[in-house]
């Protein structure tokens, strides 16, 4: 009895000492990291931002975390792999120290077998299902060529990733092999007084499972449940969260019908402001703290139609409380450009941001910014 007693404690206190020691190589930089050398426009940066990145129909969110910490959560469909290992690219990331898979569906880690192959990765944190598409196991494949930390963490359990951030992972309590959405990993993410909810593709099975699980849900930051479809976000759900602001990622003129008009309803109702990647293109909420700033992005009207194009360009102002935000950007193109110069940017890079919007012309590849006369721009080094 005695000897069990203490290997039991001696195992509990070798998966702490594990825990422990996978996780705290978030608080150090890396020390090859030669920051001159690398434009990242928030190295600086106090704030938390959050970019949702507009992959078509799927999800794909990035987090970059003050002290140079990077979690991305899926990454799109195979679609958009270009798209999004550019995205992350352009803001001079070269290490993601958390990829989050949140279920195996194609339009979730179709984009992540080239992230994987792009960029260091640190950890993975996995729903723990299985499935047998070519997909899921290609991505197996990648994480495990690279021998990266593979984890299936349990609701409850949480992850502290610096200064006043912790990560907390709220879901599945259960895995389905048959139901891949209501096993998605659902994590929150809290910085001092403000919190990013991310529900990957739960549905309300999953969602009435986290409400009795008790895990507080509240957020200020809602990315919602399966594309806005009407499966998900129950008004029960959404009243646990009471997001004060809301981001669908949905693909233009998708075959599923997506976002729900209920979901949009549901969400309005409780006085949330909704942001879709469909109309917005590129999403990016920031966070000091203690206030919340859609820097990139418009609100949904009521009244208007969600299948609305943006222009693509042009000056947006986005009031949040008391503060307000200027944004002059392209919402979807790859690069931008001057009409008054000869130079290409990703749309990130600092220089591209303080383009007037009379002057802000935007390509779609660099073979077409190329024979426009253009060349690629120096600080943010977009490829050509
Ligand atoms: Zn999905
Ligand atoms: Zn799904």
């Amino acid at each position: 009895m005695k000897k069990n007693k203490i290997i039991f404690f001696l195992l509990s206190f070798l998966l702490i000492f594990s825990l422990a020691f996978s996780f705290n190589n978030f608080q150090k930089k890396s020390s090859k990291l030669n920051e001159d050398a690398i434009y990242n426009p928030n190295s600086s940066s106090k704030n938390l931002i959050v970019h949702y990145i507009d992959v078509g129909q799927g999800d794909s969110e990035l987090i970059q975390i003050p002290g140079n910490i990077n979690i991305l959560i899926d990454g799109g469909p195979k679609s958009s792999s270009d798209k999004v290992v550019l995205y992350i690219k352009s803001l001079g990331i070269d290490k993601l120290n958390i990829v989050i898979s949140t279920h195996p569906h194609e339009d979730h880690i179709g984009g992540l077998v080239s992230v994987i192959n792009s960029f260091k990765v640190d950890n993975v944190i996995d729903t723990g299902v299985n499935h047998t598409s070519a997909t899921f196991k290609e991505y197996l494949k990648a994480v495990k060529a690279k021998n990266i930390n593979y984890l299936t963490p349990s609701p409850g359990e949480s992850f502290d990733l610096g200064t006043n951030v912790k990560l907390i992972v709220c879901g599945p309590y259960k895995r389905y092999n048959s139901d891949l959405n209501n096993s998605s990993v659902v994590v929150k993410l809290i910085y001092g007084s403000t919190s990013f909810l991310f529900e990957g593709d739960a549905e309300s099975k999953e969602e009435s499972q986290l409400i009795s699980g008790g895990i507080e849900l509240s957020a200020t930051v809602l990315k919602v449940g399966h594309h806005g479809s009407k499966t998900s976000s129950t008004l029960k759900f959404l009243k646990k969260v009471n997001p004060k602001i809301s981001v669908i990622s949905v693909g233009k003129g998708n075959s599923y019908g997506h976002p729900a008009k209920t979901t949009i309803d549901n969400l309005l109702s409780l006085g949330s402001s909704v942001y879709m990647t469909d109309t917005e293109g590129d999403i990016i909420i920031e966070s000091d703290g203690s206030d919340v700033n859609v820097t990139r992005g418009s609100p949904y009207i009521p009244g208007s139609s969600s299948t609305t194009t943006t222009s693509g360009s042009g000056q947006t102002t986005t009031t949040m409380g008391s503060e307000e935000t200027t944004t002059t950007q392209a919402s979807n193109a790859l690069f931008v450009g001057s009409k008054k110069s000869d130079v290409y940017h990703y749309p990130n890079c600092g220089s591209a941001k303080s383009i007037k919007p009379e002057n802000l012309i935007t390509f779609n590849s660099v073979e077409e910014a190329k024979s426009a006369g253009y060349r690629p721009c120096k600080k943010c080094n977009p490829p050509g």
